[in-house]
């Protein structure tokens, strides 16, 4: 699960990414109202958590712009703000729930799991993320930390495969078969070739590396670590 926070205070915003992140959510963090907006507009989460007050563009605004583009991922204000007209009027604009601030993070994490439970977000298809790597079917385009990555056009074949079955073990000869369009008996150097190519435009130069060799088996698309928590 893949959630945005847009928190400008440093040290509410650091505490929600650890908390958020050893509870085993995928958290990017915006730190302000302006990198917010264009994440929740721009890339798909599962849920956003949003602090009304931003220094730029506030998260009523943000709220609101989600909900006119049609955009219906649940939002969770954080409001420091106790008055009943500010309840109401994030709810108004469809936020889905608020929490005043200051808040226990068990609290927090009680409304974050309630909402993805109730949430009934489509499946978006034109767009699959992983971590930070985000695939654009429809403009065949891929980026990574927001950075944009030219691909040919195996290599978007390769990738889409990969990222549609994430976290699977994909052997060589469906890899052969769904991207090259052939079989392999035994020469599958052109697959590995391809794979080395892509892990250095996808994972050289970040974190956490997706791309996985398992011995013997083939490759799989992953986020997680070994050593993370299920
Ligand atoms: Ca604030």
């Amino acid at each position: 699960m893949r959630l945005l926070v847009v928190e400008d205070e440093i040290k509410t915003g650091n505490y929600l990414h650890q908390g958020l992140t050893e509870a085993g959510f995928l958290v990017v963090l915006a730190r302000n109202g302006l990198d917010g907006h264009h994440l929740a507009m721009t890339e798909t989460f599962d849920l956003i958590i949003l602090d009304v007050m931003l220094p730029d563009v506030d998260g009523w605004r943000i709220v609101q712009s989600l909900r006119e583009a049609g955009r219906q991922t649940p939002v969770l204000f954080l409001t420091a703000r106790d008055s009943v007209d500010d309840r109401v009027k994030g709810l108004e604009l469809g936020a889905d729930d608020y929490l005043v601030k200051p808040f226990a993070f068990a609290e927090l994490l009680a409304r974050v799991r309630t909402l993805l439970r109730r949430s009934t977000v489509p499946v978006q298809t034109d767009r699959l993320c992983v971590a930070d790597l985000v695939l654009d079917l429809p403009r065949r385009r891929a980026t990574r930390a927001g950075r944009k990555i030219a691909l040919s056009a195996k290599e978007f074949s390769l990738l889409e495969l990969l990222m549609r079955r994430q976290g699977e073990v994909l052997p060589r000869s469906l890899i052969a078969s769904q991207v090259w369009d052939m079989n392999f008996d035994s020469d599958t150097n052109v697959i590995d070739v391809a794979i080395r190519r892509l892990r250095a435009k996808i994972d050289d130069e970040f974190e956490p590396k997706l791309i996985h060799t398992v011995r013997g088996m083939g490759y799989k698309l992953d986020a997680e670590t070994d050593d993370e928590a299920p």
